[in-house]
């Protein structure tokens, strides 16, 4: 089987995303094309030998690697704002006050100092399951670990200084991430903005600036002083 292109899967991405905000079809449409491109992409990694996922060994309720910082783009934002508004109001308010505790402890951190605190994600259940888990960013999707001991200690020697590795599905992480570049491309091509923000301010604002969603898809550019 020939070498995966991954440049070739970003362009394509960011070609479909760029055509879909050039149209301005609305949320909806954006939304669910992103979620197309999540499904594809699991249904590709289970047909395709790179992809033999009997490796990885993570499981509900780990959320080891639920300290760190997530890059999340506006749309997935966005999408996990919808999700948190399907579910009961009490469940959404709790969440939208772990939000708030977790962003006033990370924001302005770095990504090693957002590690070290070993605050878990503001999605993490009782159980330390995933909360939003259909609607998880695309660079949560692309971390794995193929010994969930062993990435259990990497993450909290690496808090004490301690370097050691954690041994990832390379070929799903490289997928992801190239979707993840590809959406950001195809946002910035047509017009919008395709920074990215860690997934704790960034759903937190959009959930307390529900007007702001319109803005974002018509070209508004987030400012950082907005998200503070
Ligand atoms: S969004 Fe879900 S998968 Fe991603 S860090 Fe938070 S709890 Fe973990």
């Amino acid at each position: 089987m020939g070498e995966f292109r991954f440049d070739l899967c970003q362009k394509l991405t960011a070609g479909v995303v760029e055509e879909l905000c050039r149209r301005k079809s609305g949320p909806e449409k954006l939304l669910a094309e992103l979620r197309q491109i999540e499904t594809e992409a699991e249904a590709f990694l289970d047909r395709n030998p790179h992809g033999d996922r009997s490796l990885i060994d993570c499981g509900a309720g780990c959320g080891s690697c639920c300290v760190v910082n997530v890059s999340t783009l506006i749309p997935e934002g966005l999408a996990i704002v919808h999700y948190l508004q399907q579910l009961d109001e009490e469940t959404r308010s709790k969440i939208a006050d772990k939000l708030e505790d977790l962003w006033q402890a990370v924001r302005g951190l770095d990504d090693e100092e957002r590690m070290f605190l070993r605050r878990g994600c503001a999605f993490l259940d009782d159980q330390g399951c995933c909360s939003i888990y259909p609607v998880r960013p695309l660079l949560c999707r692309s971390i794995t670990s193929t010994d969930a001991e062993s990435c259990r200690q990497a993450l909290s020697g690496q808090v004490f200084g301690e370097e050691s590795a954690v041994i990832m599905h390379q070929f799903q992480q490289q997928l992801y991430e190239c979707l993840f570049s590809g959406v950001a491309a195809g946002l910035e091509k047509a017009g919008l903005d395709g920074r990215s923000f860690q997934v704790s301010g960034l759903v937190r604002y959009l959930l307390g600036h529900p007007e702001v969603e319109a803005e974002l898809l018509n070209g508004k550019r987030l400012s950082w002083q907005e998200l503070y």
